[in-house]
Formats: C-alpha cells, sequence, structure tokens
C-alpha cells in the first residue's frame, strides 16, 4: 500500500502549540461563546478542536479531529449547554496527533475533569511512570492527560486544593484550564512560558490564551494569569492564588514576534504595533538600497509596514497568499512539481518586475518556503532580492511546547548570515538582534524565554526534556 505524507504548506514555520478557553457563566450561551472564542484562537493549532460543558454536574466532552468549523455544527452546539464551558484547539506537541489526545480530555479517577493545556511537561515520563505505578492507565499518549489524571486521581477535597498541590510537580510549560462539575479553574506555570489571559463577560469571568478570543464574544480584557497563579471562576465569582512565588519569568519572546495574533495584547503591546516597531528597527539596522517593501503575507505585514516607514520606501503587495490553503493529500504530481506548485503563494510581475525588492518575514525555520519565494519573485522580473527578517536566526528547538523542526533541519544550524543567503539565493540577508526584538517589545531578557535563538534555555538542560513522542516510545497503545 502507498502512504501519502500530507503536502507541506507551512511547515517553514514553526508550529503553534495550542490555544485554550473557558468561561463560567450561568445564563449565558457558553458552548457558542466557546466555540467563538476556539474560532479566534485557530491560528494557535488546526489539528483537532474540541468543548466541555457542565450542566447539572454532567460534564459533556466533544472533540474531534479537524478545524474548529468541521468540528462543530448548530445541533453539536445545542447538544452542548450548561453553566460553563472549556475549549481547545490543538496541534500536538507531545504525543502524536491522533483522536486519543484530542482536546479537552476527561477523566474520572475520583474526581470528574475536563481540561484543556496549551505547553509541553518536562517530565512527563517520570510523572508518566508514577501513574502506572499506582494503577492509573491511560488512553492516549499526552502530557496533557498526565495533568488530568494527576489532579483527577488526587485526594484533595476542592479542585483548588488539588492544583495546588500537584502544581509544583509539574516541570515545563502549562498553560492549563480544567473544569469540574462546579468550578472553573485556570493555572500557569511558575515561568509563565505559555501566555494566559482573564477576562471579564459582564458579570462572570473568562479565561484564555490570547485576548483575541475575548474581543470575538464581547468580553474585556482585564489581565494575565500570572506565572504561578492560579484563578478559579465559580458561583462566588474570581477567586486567586499565588501557589508558586519568587520564580523568574520567562515568558516566551517568539509570542511576541509570530505565535499570537496580531491584534491580541500580551504584555502591555499590542502585537501589531510591537511587531511594526521590529519592522522600523530592522531598517535602522539593517538599512538597504531598494525600490520596494514588500511582506510574506500575513505573518510579516506588521514588520513590512514598520519597515517601510522607518526606510521611507514605498510599499506594495507583490506576493498573494491563498488564504484557504489547508494541509493537502493530494499529491501535485510530476507536471505540476515541474512547473513549482504555487499552492500557497503568488507573485505579481506587474508589481515587482524590473524592481529591487526587500521581503519581510517574521522567522525562517527550514528555508524551503523563503527559498521558493526568492525563486517566484526573480522568474517573476525582480532585479534584486534583499530578505529582511524580523527575528534573529532560529538555531534550536523549543522544549516548552512549540514545533520547530530539529536543530539540523533549521537552515541557520551551523551556517553564517552569508552561507545562509547563498543557501536562499538571494542578493542580501539580514537578522533583527535579539536586542532589537526586546527594545520592539519593551521588555529584556531577564524575564523572557528566547532559547531557539540563544540557545540559553530557562529551565535547564535541554537534553533532559522529553521529546514529542516520548510517551509513545514507552506506552503500549492498543490498536484502535
Ligand atoms: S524556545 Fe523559543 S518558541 Fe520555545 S518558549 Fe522559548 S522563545 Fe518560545
Amino acid at each position: 500500500m502507498t502512504t501519502f505524507e500530507p503536502v507541506p504548506t507551512d511547515r517553514d514555520k514553526p508550529r503553534d502549540e495550542c490555544g485554550v478557553f473557558g468561561v463560567y457563566a450561568p445564563g449565558h450561551d457558553v458552548s457558542r461563546l466557546a466555540y467563538f472564542a476556539l474560532y479566534a484562537l485557530q491560528h494557535r493549532g488546526q489539528e483537532s478542536a474540541g468543548i466541555a460543558t457542565c450542566e447539572g454536574g454532567h460534564i459533556t466532552t466533544l472533540r474531534d479531529s479537524g478545524l474548529v468549523s468541521q468540528v462543530f455544527d448548530e445541533e453539536k452546539l445545542r447538544a452542548l449547554y450548561g453553566d460553563m464551558a472549556i475549549g481547545h484547539v490543538r496541534y500536538s506537541t507531545t504525543g502524536g496527533g491522533s483522536w486519543e489526545n484530542a482536546q479537552p480530555i476527561w477523566r474520572d479517577d475520583g474526581r470528574e475533569v475536563a481540561l484543556a493545556h496549551n505547553g509541553n511537561l518536562t517530565n512527563a515520563v517520570e510523572l508518566w511512570g508514577e501513574l502506572k505505578e499506582r494503577g492509573i492507565d491511560f488512553r492516549g499518549t499526552s502530557d496533557s492527560e498526565i495533568m488530568a489524571a494527576l489532579l483527577s486521581s488526587h485526594g484533595g477535597k476542592t479542585i483548588e486544593d488539588a492544583v495546588e498541590q500537584v502544581m509544583p510537580r509539574l516541570e515545563g510549560a502549562y498553560s492549563t484550564v480544567v473544569m469540574t462539575k462546579h468550578a472553573i479553574v485556570a493555572f500557569r506555570d511558575p515561568h509563565g512560558i505559555r501566555p494566559l489571559s482573564l477576562g471579564r463577560l459582564d458579570d462572570r469571568f473568562v479565561v484564555a490564551s490570547e485576548s483575541c478570543a475575548f474581543d470575538i464574544i464581547g468580553a474585556e480584557l482585564m489581565r494575565e494569569v500570572h506565572p504561578g497563579e492560579m484563578v478559579s471562576l465559580t458561583e462566588r465569582g474570581l477567586e486567586t492564588r499565588q501557589v508558586v512565588r519568587g520564580v523568574k519569568r520567562s515568558s516566551c519572546v517568539f509570542e511576541h514576534i509570530y505565535f499570537s495574533r496580531p491584534d491580541s495584547r500580551m504584555e502591555g503591546n499590542v502585537l501589531q504595533q510591537s511587531r511594526g516597531r521590529m519592522g522600523e528597527i530592522l531598517w535602522r539596522e539593517a538599512p538597504v538600497d531598494a525600490d520596494l517593501v514588500i511582506a510574506v503575507p500575513d505573518s510579516g505585514n506588521p514588520a513590512a509596514a514598520g519597515f517601510a516607514r522607518a526606510s521611507g520606501l514605498p510599499r506594495d503587495d507583490g506576493l498573494i497568499k491563498n488564504r484557504y490553503v489547508a494541509r493537502t493529500f493530494i499529491q501535485p504530481g510530476q507536471e505540476l512539481r515541474k512547473h513549482g506548485l504555487r499552492l500557497k503563494f503568488n507573485p505579481l510581475p506587474e508589481i515587482v518586475a524590473g524592481k529591487r525588492i526587500v521581503v519581510v518575514d517574521d522567522s525562517i525555520v527550514r528555508g524551503n518556503t523563503t527559498r521558493q519565494i526568492v525563486g517566484m519573485l526573480r522568474k517573476a522580473g525582480a532585479r534584486e532580492v534583499h530578505m529582511r527578517i524580523s527575528a534573529p536566526p532560529i538555531r534550536n528547538p523549543c522544549h516548552y511546547g512549540v514545533d520547530m523542526s530539529t536543530r539540523e533541519e533549521m537552515i541557520a544550524h551551523g551556517r553564517t548570515i552569508d552561507e545562509i543567503a547563498d543557501e536562499l539565493d538571494c542578493d542580501s540577508l539580514a537578522y533583527l538582534s535579539m536586542e532589537g526584538v526586546y527594545e520592539a517589545i519593551g521588555g529584556s531578557p531577564e524575564d523572557h524565554c528566547d532559547a531557539c535563538f540563544s540557545g540559553r534555555y530557562p529551565l535547564g538542560d535541554p537534553e533532559d526534556a522529553n521529546g514529542k513522542f516520548a510517551l509513545e516510545d514507552i506506552a503500549v497503545i492498543p490498536a484502535s
């Protein structure tokens, strides 16, 4: 039998982890609120989506592979009702993309819980072993199910007590939302690596990975959940506990550069604006004689606008993106391969021909798409192609919930900037400095993780961290 690999459409970008959402709002249509919040968080994961609701002490969970709009329809949403809901969109970071690993995860090992998690536990294998010794079985292979099992089997009187005692045992990155029959509890790892925000919806409260999920449902951003903090949303309203104190904050700097939506607010910035500043600083650090600035859409747009603003160069859309592109399993075939399949981008010769073009993008991982883009622009008649990247070179993998290929696959691994420019066949190449990134976001390496750029891992030796499929290596999964 021939097996087909999906045709890669976006593998040149780091793959975002997951998006989480939770709402406690009796009297509101909570499943519809969760649906639209997840719709706004879709960029954080396209492999699976799920919603769990609780009505009268009964938790119902619906999750499946696919986009939010593919998994849910009117009928399914109507079957999900109650006083509270949590939701999840997923791209797998630990565990494969199988259905068993779709979230919210439901477990009842003494306490019924539904759980949605964004991040990656670096001591998952150790915790899994402990739970197995206690006779706890798993259906899937994700670190999120380990967290669900720890909380579900914990003897603490309330879910808040359970979280308080389980949190110090968890290592790595976790922004987690848990629902029981009585409460929604959200907690964030002590380093605050992955984002988590708190909002208000009328007199009730919501939590989400990004504030764009609040905007779409008419909720208002209150603040971020603090690193090491637990918030609980119940009939009593909002209660918070600072579970772990005194740990150095290490928020993911890449959320500012690429992952989060440009209209999300994070650490006091609207990301569209800080990305624009990255473009301005990039011009200051690496100016170039050129005729036109174009972006690699859509993620390069804000930085390209900033670059054009600072340089005074005109800006136009020289590359058009197919906005509806998703992974396809249809193989292009010999003929299309020969001509070069323009699956994602199409250049406009009328805009670029005869010009010296500056192409602004936010990041390069493997370089395949960038190389294709440079080739396309040359074929469309561009006289020179200068690449400007609004982040430093990516040279190290992420162990905290982002999939960005192995070190060996990264184009910047073991290469100088000139060598990368040669590989990409561009006339010049420049990356924004790490200092430039921090200047743009008004932050510092003291309170951020920038390990994929710098190799400085805030949680210690990366070699100790579990790989994406660590649990698959040890778990025996029954054939379905
Ligand atoms: S390694 Fe990179 S992507 Fe991962 S948390 Fe750190 S900054 Fe973010």
